[in-house]
């Protein structure tokens, strides 16, 4: 049994329910887990020390929210956008005509590859959905791709209806064939609940087919306008429901509501649904940003995702949702960073295993080149990243 200290850390922030920040602070990681966490000056001796050079740690990123699996480019359809064209959920239909073509030894390698400039940024645990697939063999194809890389794989067969398919037929295959043969592969499974994808009658099909099927719940609800999808992944008990951009009155109660029996000081109780914020998609849709601090404000639990997709946020860049949350939707930089590290994994359902350093939770640890974490906000658009550990071992960066 190793032991490692990561010592002379200049503030750790440890993203608990007290958004404790330790100065002067070390940890130690024992079996990949984090032992002992506190001063530099009472740390206890280890096998190995490394030497944090007085930088910030805080915990690896959660992004609870990626879609990974494509390839093709749309950048000409970004160029547009920006030029004044509405963004419609049509845009997904050219990159799954992209990915159907690739081979499943290059789309290993474009999964591949984005996951490790997740991972360079910090992100040490990573969700990633299927959805560009959109028939029983592909999103199959890109489910099983995805497993082998990522941390949890959502199945999004409900993306979009295909061109020249029928709405209801084409659910009714999301939720028969194609569920089963993804099944096997996905933690949770997700419906696209909006003007132009699947509707509310859809929406309760797919959920309850993918409850039925013993899969965990999210919906993508609320991004381009007022609709049904917030208030179905409640009714529904979803883990999330994200974007969340265009919330009414009874949309905010609604999930707050579902967080009435969770305490959030001792982070006990009933679990409800989490409101996944997705800022860098908003800015490169110019849509409203969602409504992050009045969800807070409701005792509604949060997260803050990257949305990492080709349409409408080509990032996965976490550190960039924070700084955006901060700057944009009036999060405090605590805030933020607990959302993108312990939101994210009540999210995903694995907030016992990561998302903060306390003892017992795996070593997902990153040093920022900073001295302290506010410079996330404060430096805005510089590359921050330094050493990231995942599960006690050095995964990117140098110390
Ligand atoms: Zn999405």
């Amino acid at each position: 049994m190793t032991t490692t200290l990561i010592t002379n850390i200049s503030e750790a922030f440890t993203s608990d329910s007290n958004h404790t920040l330790i100065r002067d602070a070390a940890i130690l990681i024992r079996d990949e887990k984090i032992a002992w966490i506190g001063k530099s000056a009472d740390a206890p001796a280890a096998d190995t020390v490394i030497e944090a050079g007085y930088r910030a740690a805080l915990p690896g990123w959660v992004d609870s929210h990626s879609h990974m699996v494509f390839a093709g480019d749309r950048s000409r359809e970004f160029v547009a956008r920006m030029a004044g064209q509405d963004y419609e959920a049509g845009g997904i239909a050219v990159t799954t005509a992209a990915t159907r073509a690739a081979s499943d030894y290059d789309l290993t390698r474009l999964v591949m590859g984005r996951a490790a400039e997740a991972l360079a940024g910090g992100t040490t645990y990573l969700e990633t959905k299927t959805g560009y697939g959109l028939s029983v063999e592909e999103e199959a194809r890109h489910a099983r791709i995805a497993s082998t890389v990522v941390d949890q794989v959502t199945f999004l067969g409900a993306h979009l209806v295909p061109a020249g398919l029928d709405a209801q037929e084409y659910t009714d295959l999301v939720c028969g064939e194609m569920l089963q043969r993804v099944a096997p592969y996905v933690q949770y499974a997700d419906v696209f609940c909006e003007r132009g994808a699947f509707n509310e009658a859809q929406t309760r099909q797919v959920l309850s087919a993918a409850r039925d099927a013993g899969l965990g719940l999210r919906v993508h609800g609320n991004q381009l306008g007022p609709g049904p999808g917030t208030q179905l992944a409640v009714e529904f008990g979803a883990a999330s429901v994200d974007h969340v951009n265009f919330l009414d009155e009874a949309d905010i109660l609604a999930l707050a509501g579902s967080w009435t029996a969770w305490d959030p000081a001792t982070r006990s109780g009933a679990v409800g649904t989490v409101a996944t914020c997705l800022p860098a998609c908003d800015l490169s849709t110019r849509m409203p940003f969602a409504p992050g601090r009045e969800l807070l404000d409701a005792g509604v639990q949060i997260a803050l995702a990257s949305n990492c997709n080709p349409g409408t946020s080509y990032t996965s860049s976490m550190a960039f949702c924070v700084t955006t949350a901060v700057l944009q939707m009036h999060l405090s930089i605590e805030e933020a960073i607990v959302a993108a590290t312990y939101g994210g994994a009540l999210a995903l359902g694995v907030q016992d295993q990561v998302g903060t350093l306390e003892v017992g939770k795996r070593a997902d640890i990153q040093l920022l080149n900073a001295p302290s974490v506010a410079h996330l906000a404060y430096r805005p658009g510089m590359n921050l990243s330094g050493p990231v550990f995942r599960a006690g071992k050095l995964v990117a960066g140098k110390i």
